[in-house]
């Protein structure tokens, strides 16, 4: 039987390093959420990638995402699909020890229920 992960929020995968890539997509839906223009938002949240491809989320000097705030994703109701993913559709080894999620073994049918439910886009209704 497949394991679900359920997010505790507990805001650990929001200060390791790394980083959250963005769409564009994402870029627009974070600068309205913001209200900022979309040139604005870049400069002042976002930096480039590793790859030099794109952009993703800046840190802030602590090395926490720049929208974390206390103990909240300050941008929950609009973050990116990355951040909606983990850990569910993609992790890496030894996750677990550093992820809060509570493992649950559910049927192949309440796996797909709960993903769907965990990783659900925000413009993508409530149902
Ligand atoms: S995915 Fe894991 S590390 Fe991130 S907030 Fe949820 S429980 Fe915490
Ligand atoms: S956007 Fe929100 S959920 Fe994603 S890393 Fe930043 S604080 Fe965490």
């Amino acid at each position: 039987m497949p394991i679900f992960h359920e997010c505790q929020r507990c805001t650990a995968c929001c200060r390791w390093p790394g980083q959250v890539r963005l769409t564009d997509e994402e870029i627009t839906r974070l600068a309205a959420f913001k209200g900022l223009t979309e040139f604005d938002f870049i400069q002042r949240f976002t930096r480039l990638t590793q790859d030099r491809r794109g952009l993703a989320l800046m840190d802030k000097p602590n090395g926490e995402c720049i929208f974390l705030a206390g103990n909240d994703c300050s941008v929950q109701a609009v973050k990116p699909q990355q951040c909606r993913d983990f850990p569910n559709l993609w992790n890496f080894p030894g996750f677990e020890k550093v992820c809060h999620a509570i493992p649950r073994m559910v049927s192949a049918e309440e796996y797909q229920r709960l993903v769907a439910r965990a990783t659900r886009p925000p413009d993508s209704g409530t149902t």
